[in-house]
């Protein structure tokens, strides 16, 4: 009698899990987690210095294929620290998407900055940068080199996009749009750790790129986060913001501005470096995971979404298109009521009571995808 009881028992039948609760999406602990955790215990630097923490970042820089990465302790204060250091001011101009996680658009607000929202395309879920060029193009002008929006008188210092669920925005252009502006590119690559386009890391085209490693996300280290960048002045300045702006002195306090208590501690960086060593192991099996829901699917004529040309998709949520609204709460229903859980996309920010007055363009695309999109349980097999 239910709608969608063939795509309960597919995922049931995926998961190997006939009767059990199945989640979204859980951490795959499989390599040296616990011998890295507790050689962190007995060494007794659990805290904010250690081996792991650098070794971390050392590895993350080179997966991803960036000259410098700086972790902290969230993916949301990452973002609002590449704010900061990419010179973002109070009362100048974000641009970002409306279809985001809340804290791709907190952090701008964490920098007292402002958001502006442009429409995002139907096939990436991420910036369109059509979209981006025809705002700019309508709203603002070039003055001594800087972009001001015409309307508020403010400057716009930097477009955040986000690459959604791992899928790569059109990055390239949004880039070629951001130069000829003098806008400062910050990519949210939040969902994106082990996601490339042309080959080239997700996070990597901009000035600066933040990730995410909460217990949702690809890879985890509880809580935690990474800024990279090729921009070695930058990622020095990072860390500097990161650990109070304290000046290195063997036992002085001073610090020449005011900092943020961000750096990921190294008990946390042990998880994160164990989970690295499984990273490629774990993108395949989810690359598995999505070819069968992929060819699932499409035998039902329910659109999911494919990778692009020329990308590579880390596959960290699959999600599936619904014909309509009805359908996507429909689905929601008959599916987490059955112990399967699954998720809309988000609702839109402009809809949010802290950002409805915000500007923004047309967003027909993301309002089309929020009434749409739902996420299916994506973690590891096993
Ligand atoms: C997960 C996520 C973040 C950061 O989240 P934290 O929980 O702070 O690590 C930021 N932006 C997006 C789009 C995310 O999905």
């Amino acid at each position: 009698m239910n709608n969608f009881n063939n795509v309960i028992e597919k995922i049931r039948e995926l998961f190997h899990e006939p009767k059990e609760f199945i989640p979204l999406h859980i951490p795959h602990f499989s390599g040296n987690e616990k011998k890295y955790v507790s050689e962190c215990i007995d060494s007794t630097f659990v805290s904010s210095v250690g081996q792991f923490v650098n070794d971390f970042e050392k590895s993350i820089a080179e997966f991803t294929g960036a000259k410098r990465c700086v972790v902290c302790v969230n993916g949301t204060n990452a973002i609002h620290l590449a704010m900061i250091a990419s010179g973002v001011k109070e009362n100048e101009e974000v641009i970002t998407q409306p279809l985001t996680f809340i804290a791709t658009v907190n952090a701008i607000s964490y920098a007292h900055a402002v958001p502006v929202f442009v429409d995002v395309d139907k096939d990436t879920m991420g910036m369109s940068p059509k979209s981006l060029r025809v705002f700019l193009e309508q709203n603002t002008e070039i003055k001594d080199g800087v972009c001001i929006n015409k309307l508020s008188g403010r400057k716009i210092s930097a477009c955040l996009p986000m690459h959604t669920f791992g899928h790569a925005a059109r990055i390239e252009e949004i880039k070629e749009i951001c130069d000829e502006y003098n806008i400062t590119l910050i990519e949210d690559a939040a969902e994106a750790m082990g996601s490339s386009y042309k080959g080239k890391h997700l996070g990597t085209f901009g000035l600066l790129g933040t990730f995410s490693f909460n217990g949702n996300k690809t890879i985890t280290t509880g809580g935690g986060g990474a800024i990279i960048t090729d921009d070695e002045n930058l990622a020095d300045k990072l860390k500097h913001l990161s650990t109070q702006a304290k000046i290195p002195h063997k036992w002085r306090y001073e610090h020449d501005q005011v900092g943020y208590n961000y750096r990921m501690p190294n008990i946390n960086a042990a998880l994160g470096l164990a989970q690295m060593e499984k990273l490629e192991y774990i993108l395949k099996r989810k690359r598995q995971l999505a070819l069968e829901y992929n060819n699932f699917f499409t035998s039902l004529d329910i659109d999911v979404f494919e990778e692009r040309e020329s990308e590579n998709c880390n596959y960290w949520l699959n999600a599936v298109i619904l014909k309509n609204q009805e359908q996507q709460q429909l689905f929601l229903t008959e599916l987490n009521e059955a112990g399967v859980m699954c998720r809309p996309i988000w609702e839109l920010m402009t809809n949010m009571v802290m950002f409805k007055n915000c500007q923004k363009t047309n967003l027909d695309n993301a309002t089309w995808l929020s009434h749409r999109v739902v996420n299916i349980p994506s973690s590891v097999v096993k």
